[in-house]
């Protein structure tokens, strides 16, 4: 969707995402991640949200956030603008070890929301790829096990029910914490006066 005008707007608050990423979190929890890969910015405060739950009802001491940046919609430096909301760029990746950190894992790739689902479609190729590289650095006899214990699994805070450019692998375990229409979502991130966004927010609720 293109901003503007028209469209739309759905104000979300801070407590709302707390309350959404609460509620999904039983179901994620079946999952049980052993590593969770924050797509930023919007990624990375779900994210840390959801590791206090995941925490709480998985008993998991440790659950380690990695990050990866990818922009479909900001206009960055040196892009065309056939490339911005067309192309995915990749803005910041994993490390030298990304296949070693992702090879057996069960692992949960967080963002904010999925629009044309083109981000997520990207992001999963690339870590499989990164873990097959990873795969063949393996005995023939150990990769089967190897690659069998490697799960992906995806939670968005908000899912759009809109026609999508892009799929995820069939069978694929995916979490929405909510699902929306086709409207823009304004994020208390991006606010700058987060005392009015609030407000908006909840003016929106009573009108
Ligand atoms: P997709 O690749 O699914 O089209 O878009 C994913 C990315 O686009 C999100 O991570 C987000 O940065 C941006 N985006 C898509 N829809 C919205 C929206 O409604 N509100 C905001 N703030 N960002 C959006």
């Amino acid at each position: 969707m293109v901003e503007g005008a028209q469209v739309q707007h759905l104000r979300v608050t801070y407590n709302d995402i707390h309350n959404l990423i609460r509620k999904a979190t039983p179901k994620i929890a079946e999952f049980d991640p052993d590593l969770m890969v924050a797509i930023g910015g919007g990624g990375f405060f779900p994210a840390r949200v959801m590791r206090t739950f995941l925490r709480g009802s998985t008993g998991k001491k440790t659950l380690q956030i990695q990050a990866i940046g990818l922009s479909l919609y900001e206009p960055l430096l040196g892009t065309t603008a056939e490339q911005i909301g067309n192309e995915v760029i990749r803005t910041q990746w994993l490390g030298p070890d990304a296949g070693k950190l992702l090879l057996g894992k069960r692992v949960l790739i967080v963002d904010e929301v999925d629009d044309t689902r083109k981000t997520l479609h990207y992001a999963l190729s690339e870590l499989r790829k990164d873990v097959l590289t990873e795969l063949n650095t393996y005995p023939v006899h150990e990769q089967e096990k190897l690659l069998g214990s490697t799960k992906f699994a995806v939670f968005v805070v908000h899912n759009k029910l809109k026609g999508k450019l892009a799929e995820l692998p069939a069978g694929m375990p995916y979490y929405s914490g909510a699902d929306v229409g086709d409207v823009w979502l304004d994020y208390p991130w991006e606010a700058t006066d987060i005392e009015e966004h609030d407000r908006l927010a909840a003016l929106d609720r009573t009108s």
